[in-house]
Protein backbone atom coordinates (compact mmCIF):
# COMPACT_ATOMS: atom_id res chain seq x y z
CA UNK A 1 0.00 0.00 0.00
CA UNK A 2 3.31 2.38 0.23
CA UNK A 3 2.69 4.77 -2.54
CA UNK A 4 6.48 5.99 -3.23
CA UNK A 5 6.57 9.73 -3.39
CA UNK A 6 9.37 10.60 -5.52
CA UNK A 7 7.98 14.42 -5.88
CA UNK A 8 7.31 15.53 -2.07
CA UNK A 9 9.68 15.35 0.52
CA UNK A 10 9.44 12.92 3.02
CA UNK A 11 6.88 13.34 5.57
CA UNK A 12 8.04 13.73 9.05
CA UNK A 13 6.81 12.42 12.07
CA UNK A 14 6.83 12.91 15.66
CA UNK A 15 6.00 10.28 18.14
CA UNK A 16 5.69 11.22 21.65
CA UNK A 17 5.27 7.93 23.84
CA UNK A 18 7.15 7.42 27.16
CA UNK A 19 7.08 3.35 26.35
CA UNK A 20 10.63 3.52 25.19
CA UNK A 21 10.62 0.04 23.06
CA UNK A 22 7.34 0.84 21.80
CA UNK A 23 8.50 4.58 20.55
CA UNK A 24 11.61 2.98 19.26
CA UNK A 25 9.97 0.21 17.89
CA UNK A 26 7.33 3.30 15.66
CA UNK A 27 10.42 4.94 14.56
CA UNK A 28 11.79 2.23 12.93
CA UNK A 29 8.56 1.24 11.45
CA UNK A 30 8.13 4.84 10.17
CA UNK A 31 11.60 4.92 8.73
CA UNK A 32 11.25 1.64 6.94
CA UNK A 33 7.84 3.07 5.73
CA UNK A 34 10.04 5.85 3.69
CA UNK A 35 8.97 8.38 6.90
CA UNK A 36 11.11 10.75 8.77
CA UNK A 37 10.77 10.29 12.36
CA UNK A 38 11.74 12.00 15.88
CA UNK A 39 10.85 10.49 19.12
CA UNK A 40 10.01 12.55 23.06
CA UNK A 41 9.49 10.41 25.97
CA UNK A 42 7.36 12.78 28.03
CA UNK A 43 5.14 15.73 27.25
CA UNK A 44 6.95 18.90 27.88
CA UNK A 45 9.50 17.97 25.45
CA UNK A 46 6.93 16.25 23.38
CA UNK A 47 5.38 20.10 23.01
CA UNK A 48 8.66 21.89 22.64
CA UNK A 49 9.72 19.93 19.92
CA UNK A 50 6.03 19.99 18.12
CA UNK A 51 6.01 23.25 18.55
CA UNK A 52 9.51 23.68 16.80
CA UNK A 53 9.43 21.40 14.38
CA UNK A 54 7.89 21.37 11.04
CA UNK A 55 5.71 18.05 11.37
CA UNK A 56 3.34 16.35 9.35
CA UNK A 57 2.02 14.31 11.59
CA UNK A 58 2.04 13.51 15.14
CA UNK A 59 1.77 10.45 17.31
CA UNK A 60 0.54 10.99 20.64
CA UNK A 61 0.05 8.72 23.54
CA UNK A 62 -2.04 10.19 26.12
CA UNK A 63 -0.79 8.95 29.45
CA UNK A 64 2.92 10.89 29.45
CA UNK A 65 5.06 11.91 32.08
CA UNK A 66 4.54 15.37 32.65
CA UNK A 67 2.23 17.20 30.47
CA UNK A 68 -0.41 14.43 29.23
CA UNK A 69 -1.20 14.12 25.86
CA UNK A 70 -4.86 15.73 26.26
CA UNK A 71 -2.90 18.59 27.35
CA UNK A 72 -0.18 18.82 24.56
CA UNK A 73 -2.60 18.55 21.83
CA UNK A 74 -4.75 21.51 23.36
CA UNK A 75 -1.28 23.20 23.78
CA UNK A 76 -0.51 22.52 20.54
CA UNK A 77 -3.66 23.14 18.37
CA UNK A 78 -3.82 27.21 19.97
CA UNK A 79 -1.00 27.85 17.07
CA UNK A 80 -0.70 24.96 15.10
CA UNK A 81 -4.06 23.42 13.27
CA UNK A 82 -2.79 21.80 10.36
CA UNK A 83 -0.66 19.18 12.06
CA UNK A 84 -2.18 16.09 11.93
CA UNK A 85 -2.75 14.07 15.23
CA UNK A 86 -2.96 10.53 16.00
CA UNK A 87 -3.79 9.79 19.53
CA UNK A 88 -2.80 6.59 21.48
CA UNK A 89 -4.64 5.21 23.97
CA UNK A 90 -4.93 2.25 26.25
CA UNK A 91 -8.51 0.64 26.30
CA UNK A 92 -9.15 1.87 29.80
CA UNK A 93 -8.82 5.30 28.11
CA UNK A 94 -11.22 4.96 25.68
CA UNK A 95 -13.65 7.67 27.40
CA UNK A 96 -11.01 10.24 26.77
CA UNK A 97 -10.84 9.56 22.85
CA UNK A 98 -13.90 12.01 22.92
CA UNK A 99 -12.52 15.30 24.75
CA UNK A 100 -9.50 14.22 22.29
CA UNK A 101 -11.24 14.90 19.33
CA UNK A 102 -12.89 18.03 20.49
CA UNK A 103 -9.47 19.23 20.99
CA UNK A 104 -8.48 18.42 17.42
CA UNK A 105 -7.49 14.79 17.20
CA UNK A 106 -7.66 13.37 13.84
CA UNK A 107 -7.70 9.59 14.61
CA UNK A 108 -6.63 7.25 17.53
CA UNK A 109 -5.35 3.94 18.12
CA UNK A 110 -6.02 1.37 20.59
CA UNK A 111 -3.06 -0.06 22.23
CA UNK A 112 -2.11 -3.15 21.93
CA UNK A 113 -1.28 -2.72 18.34
CA UNK A 114 1.64 -3.53 15.87
CA UNK A 115 3.94 -0.48 14.52
CA UNK A 116 2.76 -1.87 11.10
CA UNK A 117 -0.72 -1.63 11.80
CA UNK A 118 0.20 1.87 13.13
CA UNK A 119 2.09 2.43 9.97
CA UNK A 120 -0.85 1.31 7.75
CA UNK A 121 -3.37 4.08 9.74
CA UNK A 122 -0.58 6.86 9.38
CA UNK A 123 -0.07 6.20 5.55
CA UNK A 124 -3.92 6.55 5.31
CA UNK A 125 -3.74 9.80 6.93
CA UNK A 126 -1.94 11.01 3.76
CA UNK A 127 -3.89 9.39 1.17
CA UNK A 128 -6.53 11.31 -0.22
CA UNK A 129 -10.05 9.99 -1.85
CA UNK A 130 -10.02 8.76 -4.87
CA UNK A 131 -13.10 11.10 -5.52
CA UNK A 132 -11.29 13.93 -4.18
CA UNK A 133 -9.33 16.39 -6.51
CA UNK A 134 -5.54 16.60 -6.38
CA UNK A 135 -6.32 19.95 -4.69
CA UNK A 136 -8.98 21.41 -3.34
CA UNK A 137 -11.13 23.83 -4.55
CA UNK A 138 -10.39 27.61 -4.00
CA UNK A 139 -13.19 29.35 -1.49
CA UNK A 140 -16.35 28.57 -0.76
CA UNK A 141 -19.24 31.02 -0.29
CA UNK A 142 -21.72 30.15 2.55
CA UNK A 143 -24.39 32.04 3.63
CA UNK A 144 -24.15 34.82 6.35
CA UNK A 145 -20.84 35.90 4.51
CA UNK A 146 -19.20 32.96 5.91
CA UNK A 147 -16.22 31.56 3.34
CA UNK A 148 -14.46 28.43 3.67
CA UNK A 149 -10.68 28.23 2.14
CA UNK A 150 -10.23 24.34 2.29
CA UNK A 151 -6.75 24.45 0.85
CA UNK A 152 -5.66 26.86 4.06
CA UNK A 153 -8.57 25.01 6.42
CA UNK A 154 -9.62 28.44 7.52
CA UNK A 155 -13.28 29.80 7.71
CA UNK A 156 -13.80 33.30 8.09
CA UNK A 157 -17.08 34.06 9.69
CA UNK A 158 -17.48 37.59 11.26
CA UNK A 159 -14.22 38.82 10.63
CA UNK A 160 -12.48 36.10 12.43
CA UNK A 161 -11.02 33.19 10.96
CA UNK A 162 -11.46 29.81 12.76
CA UNK A 163 -9.20 26.74 11.93
CA UNK A 164 -9.81 23.32 10.58
CA UNK A 165 -8.53 20.16 11.67
CA UNK A 166 -7.12 18.97 8.16
CA UNK A 167 -9.68 15.85 9.08
CA UNK A 168 -12.43 18.58 9.34
CA UNK A 169 -11.46 19.50 6.11
CA UNK A 170 -11.63 16.16 4.53
CA UNK A 171 -14.87 15.90 5.55
CA UNK A 172 -16.03 19.19 4.79
CA UNK A 173 -14.40 18.07 1.02
CA UNK A 174 -15.68 14.44 0.92
CA UNK A 175 -19.75 16.02 1.94
CA UNK A 176 -19.58 18.72 -0.85
CA UNK A 177 -18.00 16.17 -3.74
CA UNK A 178 -21.53 14.41 -2.71
CA UNK A 179 -23.25 17.85 -3.28
CA UNK A 180 -27.03 16.80 -1.88
CA UNK A 181 -26.11 12.86 -1.50
CA UNK A 182 -26.47 11.21 1.59
CA UNK A 183 -23.13 10.04 2.66
CA UNK A 184 -23.26 6.96 5.69
CA UNK A 185 -20.93 7.03 8.65
CA UNK A 186 -19.75 3.91 6.95
CA UNK A 187 -18.76 5.57 3.97
CA UNK A 188 -16.66 8.57 5.74
CA UNK A 189 -15.10 5.46 7.70
CA UNK A 190 -13.87 3.94 4.52
CA UNK A 191 -13.17 6.79 2.09
CA UNK A 192 -11.98 9.72 4.92
CA UNK A 193 -10.28 7.34 7.86
CA UNK A 194 -9.47 4.75 5.77
CA UNK A 195 -10.87 2.04 8.14
CA UNK A 196 -10.80 -1.16 6.83
CA UNK A 197 -13.60 -1.80 9.80
CA UNK A 198 -15.83 0.86 9.38
CA UNK A 199 -17.89 -0.87 11.67
CA UNK A 200 -15.91 0.44 14.47
CA UNK A 201 -16.83 4.18 16.26
CA UNK A 202 -19.02 5.45 13.72
CA UNK A 203 -19.42 8.22 17.22
CA UNK A 204 -15.59 8.72 15.57
CA UNK A 205 -17.70 10.42 12.57
CA UNK A 206 -20.69 11.81 14.95
CA UNK A 207 -17.91 14.45 16.93
CA UNK A 208 -16.59 15.45 14.03
CA UNK A 209 -19.42 16.69 12.69
CA UNK A 210 -20.50 18.88 15.93
CA UNK A 211 -17.23 20.14 15.47
CA UNK A 212 -17.25 20.99 11.64
CA UNK A 213 -20.79 22.52 12.61
CA UNK A 214 -19.74 24.90 14.88
CA UNK A 215 -17.23 26.12 12.70
CA UNK A 216 -19.26 26.59 9.19
CA UNK A 217 -23.00 26.36 10.16
CA UNK A 218 -24.64 30.17 9.91
CA UNK A 219 -26.58 28.76 13.20
CA UNK A 220 -24.74 25.66 14.60
CA UNK A 221 -27.40 24.71 17.14
CA UNK A 222 -29.94 24.79 13.52
CA UNK A 223 -27.68 23.08 10.90
CA UNK A 224 -28.64 23.41 7.29
CA UNK A 225 -25.85 22.88 5.73
CA UNK A 226 -24.45 19.39 7.25
CA UNK A 227 -28.10 18.15 7.39
CA UNK A 228 -28.81 15.15 9.44
CA UNK A 229 -30.63 12.14 7.65
CA UNK A 230 -32.02 10.13 10.15
CA UNK A 231 -30.90 6.59 10.32
CA UNK A 232 -28.61 7.26 7.29
CA UNK A 233 -25.89 9.81 7.77
CA UNK A 234 -25.71 13.28 6.57
CA UNK A 235 -26.05 15.46 3.44
CA UNK A 236 -24.24 18.79 2.28
CA UNK A 237 -27.09 21.02 1.64
CA UNK A 238 -25.91 24.62 0.20
CA1 LIG B 1 2.12 6.12 28.24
Amino acid sequence: MTEPNTDDPKQSILVVEDERTLALGIRDALVHSGFEADVAHDGDSGLDMATAGNYDLIVLDLMLPGRNGLELLKALRQHNHKVRVLVLTALSEESHVLQCFEAGADDFMTKPFSPRELVARIQAQFRRSASMSATPPPMLDLPNEIQVDLARLEVHRDGEVVHLTPREGDILEYLIQHNEKVVTREDLLRDVWHYRNPNVATRTVDIHIVGLRRKVEPDPAQPTLIQTVRGKGYRWYA
